[in-house]
């Protein structure tokens, strides 16, 4: 299909506005203090929140 008109310069540029991309959210751990995303397990220690904590193995 194509457009009945011909979007105007300023209707095509209104639009890319919302097109940009934002960085991931990141929280620092309150255990150990490295980035982490929210409401996810640290990657350092596998603190989650207070009275939940993953075990991590770590087999390098
Ligand atoms: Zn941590």
């Amino acid at each position: 299909m194509l457009p009945v008109q011909r979007k105007t310069r300023t209707q095509s540029r209104k639009g890319r506005s919302h097109q940009a991309m934002r960085r991931p959210a990141a929280v620092h751990c309150p255990n150990c203090g490295t980035a982490k995303f929210p409401h996810s397990a640290c990657p350092e220690c596998g603190y989650v929140r207070p009275g939940l904590k993953l075990k991590l193995s770590k087999d390098e």
